[in-house]
């Protein structure tokens, strides 16, 4: 049995007290009893404060983007160690909004990903596609192409340590989400594809998020299915009751 895991992404949203209040708000609504594994990945400027606030409790912490260099004259970038300093154990890695907006290409996803391995930290490995590829049948061939180049290099062994995220962009911050029918068609193949390229274990052990306007009133549909195995949440993780909400749906 795949535990469920609940991942929200911050985004460019909440300041040093908005970060603190909201954490706060999390941590006093969690039942004892939920099973779900809880990530939040606030912006960089939050982490190491929300890491005080999380450290001895279930809550994880993750980061939204790094840098694959180990340091250098890398302007305003980030380091898997720098992330590692302040209690990061993940970090999302090629989200759709840095592969549109900041050009982010597989390739350098693809160090990113090597790079997060290597020093120990969890890529939550975001793939999906575009509403005019889903329109036009691609969306199969997009996905196992992000999935190919996303991963090339890494081993089952690392397979361990990695979270798949399916996004598909049409369902991002649109308020639009996938049919559970549709999600679960997506994430089977995902499954079926690292089943071929590594083994079937690793695709059995996977755990594979749906994101993309999942919300309290969608979410236990959703995390029925079969191959969902979690949630990664944007919109509806800046409020404290709706990704509570979300939560008690795992
Ligand atoms: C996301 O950006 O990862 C996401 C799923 O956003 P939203 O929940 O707002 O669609």
């Amino acid at each position: 049995m795949r535990k469920k895991v609940i991942a929200g992404n911050w985004k460019m949203n909440m300041d040093l007290h908005q970060s603190q209040k909201l954490v706060s708000e999390i941590l006093n609504g969690l039942g004892r009893d939920n099973k779900a594994e809880i990530i939040v990945c606030p912006p960089f400027t939050s982490l190491s404060e929300v890491n005080s606030l999380i450290k001895s409790t279930k809550i994880k912490l993750g980061a939204q983007n790094m840098y694959y260099e180990e340091s250098g004259a890398y302007t305003a970038e980030i380091s898997a160690d720098m992330l590692m300093s302040v209690g990061c154990e993940y970090v999302i890695l090629g989200h759709s909004e840095r592969r549109v907006i900041f050009d982010e290409s597989d390739d350098q996803i693809n160090k990113k990903m090597k790079a997060a391995l290597a020093k120990g930290l969890k890529p939550i490995f975001c793939v999906g596609e575009l509403l005019e590829q889903r329109e036009s049948g691609e969306t199969m061939k997009v996905i196992s192409a992000q999935i190919e180049k996303g991963l090339e290099g890494v081993t089952s062994e690392q397979m361990k340590n990695i979270i798949i995220a399916y996004e598909p962009v049409w369902a991002i911050g649109t308020g639009k989400t996938a049919t559970p029918e549709q999600a679960q068609e997506v994430h089977s193949f995902i499954r079926e594809l690292v089943a071929k390229k590594f083994l079937v274990s690793v695709s059995e052990n996977l755990i594979i998020q749906y994101g993309g306007s999942v919300k309290p009133e969608n979410a236990g549909e959703l995390l029925s299915q079969k191959d969902i195995d979690g949630a990664l949440v944007g919109g509806a993780c800046l409020k404290a009751d709706l990704f509570l909400g979300i939560i008690a749906s795992a």
